[in-house]
């Protein structure tokens, strides 16, 4: 239903949402929190499916395509069937902090194994025109002391954090021994040679004392499951794969100039979505956006980094302590000084303005939950507001705006995504929460009118909460043939989100079950990775063939993972999404997925603790 030239909408007018009244100058009065309240639940209600995650579909068959790499083509090369010390799956900010943490402990005989054609992870793949980091680059890039790098921007753009990746590899040499654009289907230990054999999609059977399992927490992309989806004549592609040779331009910004007499459809509004919207609408003839839940998004303030203010804070030992303040930022109470000023350091300054509003004899769990969420209110309804002073269009801007708490999905952050709205090329195509209908030969469907379009680009998101195996795409058969699956069909099990019982020499590189610091992903890689460097670093000087966590160690850990309030948490009033289960109760296998009780800052320092003493508590050498 056609509201004016630029706002097609599935609501109704009744539905039209609108900011309660602030009384008193507040919106926390409570009769403003329980409007709030009914009106979140209510926009949830209306997004809840009962398929939850089985509403996507995985890029098999018809849509095998979607997976093809644009960026690279395999070379020909004969099967590997060598022998490495530490083979790290996965060439992204994971592989490359371990196996730099590696080299750093003296051991040089590290393999990267990637599907990609070169390092990089999640840069080397999304490519597509304003990617950039949402934390600042400063805690976000890794290793940039040891790298020598000074990032361009407070938010680097999407070249120079591949670019840094490429450096990180260069600079420990980590691509001396590695093999690209090859997949590993298969891990299992010999137990008799105390090795892991490792086969590909390459033909490769090659064996490795020591494997890093580090695949990323986002890398299986997912379409979603709308009818006609594998018949659209146009051009069809994932955020993840982008298509260069036909959109022209690159991901340096240079015009899409293959889109200039084209009319283009972008489904997804999260946080690629939000970042690619303003090249679609600068470049396309027409762009048709089409939303099922707005982001949140907050002001960005990007801006290039002084290279004389930089060269006052990088005194030895930088990194680390900007890494520090902003995991504290992330926990109660906060640093004295933030460094760090970006938009998810501001979120946790507001909430703890709020917390510390609470008498410190008042301070129970429901009272900070209350501040908390009244914390929340006040920065959503600000972000509202921006919508407001933003869009010229109001019904467009009525569109835009969330109605959720900030933390139901992933916060956005920029200032030129809801300015895109105001250009006349650019169309929201507002589903009242319902989404595509169909896709056709020539277009989509949505809310019963057909928009005819060339090109449809799918910013659909990847696979969360989906089996670690099937998602990582390799089984794994450890001691006595177990298999990692089985072992983790009641859920993860781990010490230290790291070491599995039963799965020797082997450990994984990912935030769950560590420090679950979602808000700067490679801080958790870093400590796990010297955690690993410092095991394997040992085993090898002690003469050790193997090292493994007991059975006891893997269960005490868990218990304690399960003291963590957030265990009993559940998203009944959030909108759903991949960050809580599509909505939907967590399924039995997810309830492990929980950080350590007191927060990463103190996840960090009981890990340094753990491996500095040299007494590696919960693991056995033999
Ligand atoms: P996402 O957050 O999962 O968003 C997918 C989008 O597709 C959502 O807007 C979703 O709507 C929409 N969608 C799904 N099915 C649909 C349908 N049938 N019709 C219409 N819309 C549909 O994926 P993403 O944006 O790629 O982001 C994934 C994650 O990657 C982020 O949360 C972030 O962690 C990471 N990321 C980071 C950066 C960065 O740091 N710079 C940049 C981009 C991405 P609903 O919301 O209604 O489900």
């Amino acid at each position: 239903m056609a509201r004016n030239s630029r706002f097609f909408s599935g609501a109704t007018a009744r539905e039209s949402p609108s900011e309660p009244t602030r009384r008193g100058g507040t919106l926390t009065a409570p009769e403003a929190l329980d409007v709030l309240r009914s009106r979140y639940r209510s926009e949830r209600e209306k997004r809840i499916r009962p398929d939850g995650n089985q509403q996507y579909v995985k890029p098999v068959g018809a849509l095998a395509g979607f997976l093809d790499d644009p960026f690279s083509r395999p070379a020909e090369r004969d099967p590997v069937t060598d022998h490495t010390t530490v083979t790290c799956i996965g060439g992204g900010f994971a592989g490359l902090i371990t196996a730099a943490a590696l080299k750093d402990a003296g051991v040089d005989d590290v393999r990267i194994v990637d599907k990609a054609g070169d390092v990089g992870g999640t840069w080397y793949w999304n490519r597509y025109p304003g990617a950039q980091c949402d934390t600042a680059s400063m805690v976000y890039m890794p290793l940039l002391e040891e790298t020598g790098h000074r990032p361009s921007e407070k938010y680097a753009h999407g070249p120079e954090l591949f670019e840094h990746c490429q450096r990180i590899a260069k600079h420990y040499g980590l691509y001396e021994n590695a093999l690209f654009n090859t997949q590993v289907r298969d891990l299992e230990w010999d137990a008799t040679r105390a090795v892991w054999i490792v086969r590909t999609n390459r033909g490769d059977r090659f064996t490795s004392r020591f494997v890093t399992l580090g695949v990323g927490p986002l890398h299986a992309l997912k379409l979603p499951g709308v009818p006609g989806i594998a018949d659209f004549a146009g051009r069809a592609f994932h955020t993840s794969r982008w298509d260069y040779a036909y959109t022209g331009g690159d991901p340096a910004g240079a015009p899409l100039s293959g889109l200039a007499h084209r009319r283009v459809a972008v489904i997804g509004t999260g946080a690629t979505g939000v970042q690619l919207v303003p090249a679609l609408a600068r470049d396309c003839r027409e762009l048709f956006v089409v939303q099922r839940t707005p982001s949140s998004v907050d002001v960005r303030d990007n801006h290039p980094i002084d290279p004389d203010w930089f060269a006052q804070v990088a005194r030895p030992g930088w990194q680390r302590r900007w890494l520090e303040n902003f995991a504290a930022s992330q926990g109660i109470g906060g640093p004295a000084d933030d460094l760090v000023m970006d938009g998810w350091t501001a979120l946790s300054r507001t909430v703890n303005a709020g917390m510390s509003r609470i008498p410190e004899t008042e301070r129970t769990l429901e009272a900070m939950l209350a501040a908390y969420e009244a914390a929340d209110f006040e920065v959503m309804s600000r972000i509202r507001d921006r919508v407001d002073a933003v869009v010229e269009d109001p019904a467009v801007a009525a569109g835009l705006k969330a109605w959720y708490r900030q933390t139901c999905k992933r916060p956005c952050f920029h200032d030129e995504y809801l300015q895109a709205f105001n250009r006349p090329n650019t169309h929201l195509l507002e589903t009242d929460g319902k989404g595509v209908e169909r896709i056709t030969r020539t277009g989509l469907v949505v809310a019963g009118t057909e928009y005819p379009v060339d090109c449809i680009v799918f910013a659909s998101g990847f696979e969360v909460g989906t089996e670690y195996t099937k998602r990582a795409g390799f089984r794994v058969t450890g001691r006595g043939r177990a298999k990692l699956a089985r072992h983790w069909a009641d859920g993860m099990r781990t010490l230290h989100g790291i070491h599995v019982h039963g799965f020797p020499n082997a450990f994984l590189v990912q935030q769950l079950q560590g420090a679950s610091l979602l808000s700067n992903v490679p801080h958790n890689y870093r400590e796990a990775a010297q955690a690993i460097a410092q095991t394997v670093g040992h085993v090898l000087a002690s003469g050790a063939r193997e090292v493994e966590v007991s059975a006891g160690a893997e269960d005490a850990w868990i218990r304690l993972l399960q003291t963590n309030p957030l265990a009993k948490l559940r998203p009944r009033d959030c909108t759903p999404g991949y960050y809580n289960n599509e909505g939907h109760d967590l399924e039995p296998r997810s309830r492990l997925n929980l950080g350590h009780p007191q927060g990463a800052l103190a996840f960090f320092a009981l890990l340094a603790r753990w491996r500095d003493s040299g007494a590696y508590e919960g693991l056995e050498f033999r």
